[in-house]
């Protein structure tokens, strides 16, 4: 889906032809300004001056998958309860954007027609009124349309946007059940649908294993060749790295004909396969298909929106589990990684593709993996938990760093990182909130993203940053139990 955001400007007939004609050629000035700038298009669609105006846009954009928000921006006066029949039936995100033509007040030139024809600061409060009276979710954001923190702030909003554009046609695919007696991993997969529009379906693993032996010499010839291209080959044992291609190729082609962008599976679950899809899953996820292990479907889902919503849309965002501690002192650190499935869009140089024993489940041959250390730099950590009755987003801020040691017999592509504030009370504080080990890792989606992505899809939202302490946090969580017990009253 190639998506685009809408601009609808608002105004009345009050100031004459000329002013909302003036008001027109600017706002068109402006997408095209900004559309240069911005991970998307932003496209002019109106200058609006009744009611049925903004009622029909609203009613478009809703219609219009390409369309994953829109953006309003008042430069006169824009009285509105016009905009009260239209903004109800919204289901679009929606950014105010507060800004001006002019950047600056002319001295000499300033009079009555001036303010009437530049009067934002006016129009922006009213608009702004309506939408605090309609509890809408939206975001506001203020500043000067050419300055780069306006297109910064703008294009992080867009991709949140387009988050939520993914989240609501998102498939999940499971490849049988969760991994059994696991808490953290089961959720109401109707209550997902309701607020995040997730489809989560099982398929036997048995379906499978039937495509797996459809799938042609020749289609694996070409995707060892892809392989060989992206990554070092550090093993003999050619037939692991070919009986992975095969799973690669058989997933894909079940999961594109379902229109699923994110997948599941359990090494509790291989009946009739050989090894647990390593190489394939991270293979997959470099592609932009979320995975979860365990079966757990809400991090995979979640893993596909964090790709959606990164750079390129398919930014650096991986499956992670939190796995180990280093606690030595000045030195704290927590290694993530998995028994195989870490993608490589987290790697700081070339995946090497390894082959080793697999204890964990019913691989009958050692599977082939990628084996890598993670980027240094910050991100952030996610986790989607189901708290009964309704769902909480926590994303706690991180460091990662080049690891520490080079840990030459772990088998496994590595993360090292400090989680915020620090180590211990950034711990602490992930288990009052109730953090699940599966997490999304990710480079380039901000935890400020991360909230905007939540208020859109109306589920409590938890951040732990730098500045937050265990007593904050659990006053916090006291107030959101209470709040959202409410909003579900
Ligand atoms: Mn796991």
């Amino acid at each position: 889906m190639k998506y685009e955001f809408w601009f609808v400007v608002g105004s009345q007939f009050l100031y004459g032809p000329e002013v909302l004609e003036t008001v027109e050629t600017r706002a068109r000035e402006m997408v095209a300004e900004l559309s240069k700038v911005l991970p998307y298009p932003l496209v002019y669609k109106v200058t609006a001056k009744t009611s049925r105006e903004i009622t029909d846009v609203v009613k478009e954009a809703n219609y219009r998958d390409e369309c994953a928000g829109i953006v309003t921006w008042c430069h006169t006066f824009s009285p509105s309860k016009m905009w009260i029949n239209g903004l109800a039936s919204l289901q679009k995100p929606y950014c105010h954007l507060a800004t001006q033509y002019n950047r600056e007040i002319p001295n000499d030139e300033i009079d009555m027609d001036f303010m009437n024809l530049n009067q934002a600061a006016h129009g922006d409060r009213e608009h702004g009124f309506i939408a605090a009276r309609l509890r809408m979710p939206r975001k506001v954001i203020a500043g000067y349309w050419q300055d780069e923190k306006v297109h910064r702030r703008l294009a992080d909003w867009m991709k949140a946007a387009v988050g939520v554009a993914v989240s609501r046609e998102m498939k999940v695919m499971r490849f049988g059940d969760n991994m059994r007696e696991v808490a953290v991993t089961e959720g109401d997969k109707v209550e997902v649908q309701m607020k995040l529009g997730w489809q989560v379906n099982t398929w036997a693993v048995g379906d499978l294993v039937r495509e797996m032996n459809a799938v042609t010499e020749e289609e694996v010839d070409a995707l060892v060749a892809e392989y060989e291209a992206a990554y070092d080959i550090a093993t003999d044992n050619t037939a692991a790295i070919r009986y992975q291609a095969r799973e690669e190729i058989a997933m894909k082609k079940m999961l594109d004909r379902e229109g699923c962008r994110a997948f599941t599976n359990t090494f509790q679950d291989l009946y009739g396969m050989e090894q647990l899809p390593g190489l394939a899953s991270q293979h997959l996820m470099a592609q932009g298909y979320g995975y979860g292990g365990e079966g757990d479907w809400k991090v995979s889902a979640m893993t596909a929106i964090l790709k959606a919503m990164g750079e390129g849309g398919n930014g650096a965002s991986g499956f992670m589990e939190d796995y180990t501690y280093h606690l030595a002192e000045g030195q704290e650190y927590s290694l993530g990684a998995h028994m195989l499935e870490v993608c490589p869009s987290l790697a700081a140089g070339r995946p090497r593709i390894e082959t080793h024993h697999l204890g964990i489940g019913m691989n009958e041959k050692d599977p082939a993996r990628l084996v890598f250390e993670g980027k240094a730099g910050k991100g952030i950590v996610v986790s989607l938990i189901d708290m009964g009755g309704r769902l909480r987003l926590i994303v706690q801020d991180i460091e990662a760093v080049k690891p520490i040691m080079p840990m030459p017999n772990l088998p496994v592509a590595r993360v090292m990182w400090r989680a915020l504030p620090d180590l211990t009370t950034g711990v602490e504080c992930w288990i009052t909130a109730g953090g699940a080990h599966h997490t999304v890792l990710s480079y380039d989606v901000t935890a400020g993203q991360m909230r905007d992505w939540a208020r859109m899809m109306d589920i409590e939202f938890v951040h732990i940053g730098a500045d937050t302490t265990p007593e904050k946090l659990e006053e916090e969580l006291l107030i959101s139990d209470l709040v959202w017990k409410l909003k579900q009253a």
